[in-house]
């Protein structure tokens, strides 16, 4: 069963309204501002993951800074869960700088169905996993749900792009220092966190951590598959495109040929999601 751990929907008026949104959102404006950046719907998510072979996705919306803009997209998301359910699995999006109206948000999306949430982004939405005392009660939540947290992270060197951020890995560190017990899916290889886990106190201190591959095919060689699993393990490692950012098929592909055996190709590509997704 094979699972993308990391898409991005938009309901049809987000995408009819894309000029105002970017007049409303600076970090949509950077990534979304051009209208060659794609926002697929719901139905063009499940369009593409049935043509590949793909039996569900992990959904996320936008990392909206105004938590109404969070809860208009959340809506969105929960009401495709119902339209294909176990197809389409929806991660809620809050704004941490809400307070207490971002909580009741994770909440009420919780309640509705939601299987995490994320993906959180620290640039998007003006927080730093450095001062991680103000994602306390959200993290608080989630531990006690059992349910995960989705972080958009990146990497501290190499090539510039829309929307890559300044969530490194040295940022990352007192967040999940601070919040131990909660389940994080570091997303895009956690801007190359892994590779550090060979050092003792910092796989002591992501040992709650997952790290997604999206958007692999725009950030590294994907020998990446190889080289991570051998450091934390193919069970840390969920597959996710970043759909529509990069297509299913040729992503697929591309794994698949990558040399992985069997059982590690098989918990990557949907069993770790499986569990990750599954309430504990
Ligand atoms: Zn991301």
């Amino acid at each position: 069963m094979i699972i993308d751990a990391h898409t991005h929907i938009f309901p049809p008026e987000f995408a009819r309204d894309r000029v105002a949104l970017t007049v409303r959102d600076p970090w949509f404006a950077a990534t979304h501002g051009a209208t060659s950046a794609r926002m697929a719907t719901a139905e063009e998510l499940v369009a593409s993951i049935d043509d590949a072979g793909i039996a569900a996705a992990v959904a996320c919306g936008w990392p909206w800074r105004d938590n109404g803009l969070c809860r208009a997209h959340n809506e969105y998301l929960l009401d495709a869960a119902r339209r294909w359910p176990g197809r389409i699995l929806p991660l809620a999006i809050v704004a941490p700088t809400a307070g207490r109206a971002a909580l009741a948000e994770a909440v009420r999306a919780l309640d509705a169905g939601a299987v995490g949430i994320g993906e959180l982004n620290a640039d998007a939405q003006g927080f730093d996993f450095a001062d991680p005392a103000p994602l306390a009660p959200l993290a608080a939540l989630l531990t006690a749900r059992g349910r995960p947290l989705l972080i958009h992270t990146s990497e501290p060197v190499g090539h510039q792009y829309p929307g890559k951020g300044t969530a490194t890995p040295d940022r990352l560190l007192p967040f999940f220092q601070a919040q131990p017990e909660l389940r994080v899916v570091a997303a895009h290889w956690g801007g190359g966190l892994p590779f550090y886990a060979l050092m003792p106190e910092i796989a002591a201190l992501t040992r709650n951590v997952w790290y997604d591959a999206a958007a692999t095919t725009y950030l590294y060689d994907f020998a990446i598959f190889r080289h991570i699993a051998a450091i934390v393990g193919p069970e840390r490692i969920l597959w996710g495109t970043d759909y529509p950012l990069l297509r299913h098929r040729p992503f697929l592909r591309h794994t698949r040929e990558v040399g992985l055996d069997d059982a590690a190709l098989a918990a990557i590509l949907g069993g770790n999601a499986q569990q990750v997704y599954s309430s504990q």
